[in-house]
């Protein structure tokens, strides 16, 4: 495969931006070669510079729902950007906006509008903070939250009591904060729960992780959560950054059953724009200025753009309802390939991760938390994502990160897909 293009502007990329990119992920180094410059995106496809096409199972790392530049998505947004950019004044799309998020997920009774993941997760944290009155947050180890000081925090080895930053530059004391437990593992929660009686302000939790490769919730692990953190106190926070609008168009709530206080989204919400949301009870999101005590501001908050690219992916959403039922039952067909080549598979709706667990091939195994996460062979997917890419599909360059399959990816893309696995895991 043709990558010349793509080396050269790596190399000069290197000489300006840390790694040459501009999220780390990007730059392939779990899987031992050089990440490809992409040109454009069309459906499932995706051209490199050097006018490779491969068939994306990244989307975007989530917001692609309905492949790339999706007709009526790309129209809106040309329409938009002939009325300008950005204006710091409200708009009627916002108000859209809410609306609609709203009217799919009913337990957001007020929402606002922010322009990253890690925004609305800071934010909804603080206001979990400024509603409580309390300091200490809960979350749990493999679960991503974006990269605000205090949710760049892991378990210290062995000991979950204490935590330790995540990322140099993360002060001790803002880790000091952040209580880390154990995915799927009540106990560990009911553990610091006590420890910290009356001190914890929220429990934060990916109700199906996706950032450990995909991890579903055991059953009764998040209603355990609701059931704590109402008898504690705390407010229990989804972080449907990756599920909202994906397991199903009400999130983790409709498909699991669970109601928590507050959820954040991102990625498909802003249908490949920089946006995201917060939001949740009323009582709770009116702590948030100018209506409570809560500060949280943006420039460029519900940009018009963005906003504009939001509302018509999730009209088209709401509208075709059969999408749901066909990407489940693609990436069903997509885990059976897998299994077939004795991977350990998980899987909720079209978000599915392969983990090349101990004895894959051999003996079946199980991913339930961070931990067994890591114990997976990373030279294996390394050469099994390298034939994959040699095959002209791209998946995650990452054990631990979900594939995506969007309304684009076709029965027959599918089955081509299926038959890449059969050869590429060896
Ligand atoms: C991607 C992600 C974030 C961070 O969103 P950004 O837009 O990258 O800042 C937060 N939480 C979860 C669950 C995510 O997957």
């Amino acid at each position: 495969m043709e990558q010349r293009r793509s080396k050269q502007l790596f190399d000069r990329a290197q000489q300006l931006i840390p790694g040459g990119v501009n999220s780390p992920v990007r730059a392939f180094r779990a899987v031992g070669r050089q990440p490809f410059f992409v040109e454009r995106a069309q459906g499932p496809w995706l051209f490199d510079a050097d006018g490779n096409r491969y068939l994306d199972y990244v989307c975007s790392w989530g917001p692609g729902i309905l492949g790339h530049a999706h007709p009526r998505v790309v129209e809106a947004v040309q329409r938009a950007c002939g009325g300008g950019l950005s204006f710091g004044a409200p708009t009627a799309g916002e108000v859209e906006l809410a609306e609609r998020i709203s009217a799919c997920v009913p337990d957001v009774e007020m929402v606002r509008l922010v322009s990253s993941g890690t925004e609305a997760v800071m934010s909804a944290v603080r206001v979990a903070r400024g509603f409580t009155g309390r300091e200490k947050i809960i979350k749990f180890s493999g679960n991503y939250h974006g990269h605000s000081d205090g949710l760049l925090v892991k378990a210290g080895s062995g000991l979950m009591t204490q935590s330790v930053p995540d990322s140099a530059g993360v002060p001790a004391g803002y880790a000091a904060c952040t209580l880390t437990a154990v995915y799927n593992d009540t106990e560990s929660v009911r553990r610091l729960m006590e420890e910290n009686a009356g001190q914890v302000a929220a429990v934060v939790v990916e109700p199906v992780a996706a950032n450990m490769g995909v991890v579903p919730p055991k059953p009764g692990f998040l209603a355990f959560l609701r059931q704590i953190t109402r008898q504690t106190g705390a407010l229990l926070i989804f972080d449907e950054v990756i599920t909202g609008f994906r397991l199903a168009l009400g999130g983790a709530s409709e498909y699991t059953g669970v109601h928590a206080d507050l959820y954040t989204f991102g990625k498909i919400v802003g249908g490949g724009m920089p946006l995201a949301a917060y939001g949740g009870r009323r009582d709770v999101m009116a702590c948030v200025a100018p209506l409570g005590a809560v500060y949280q501001a943006g420039t460029l908050s519900g940009n018009p753009v963005a906003v504009t690219a939001g509302i018509e992916t999730l009209k088209t959403l709401m509208e075709d309802t059969g999408i749901y039922e066909r990407i489940d039952r693609r990436a069903g067909r997509l885990a059976e390939a897998f299994r077939r080549r004795g991977l350990t598979v998980n899987r909720a709706g079209s978000l599915l991760s392969a983990f090349f667990t101990p004895g894959w091939g051999e003996q079946e195994g199980s991913v339930t938390n961070y931990e067994e996460a890591c114990q997976c062979d990373r030279e294996a997917f390394s050469a099994y994502f390298n034939r994959m890419l040699e095959r002209g599909i791209y998946v995650a360059p990452s054990q631990f990160e979900a594939m995506f399959v969007s309304d684009a990816h076709e029965d027959e893309l599918i089955e081509r897909t299926c038959e890449a696995i059969g050869e590429s895991v060896l």
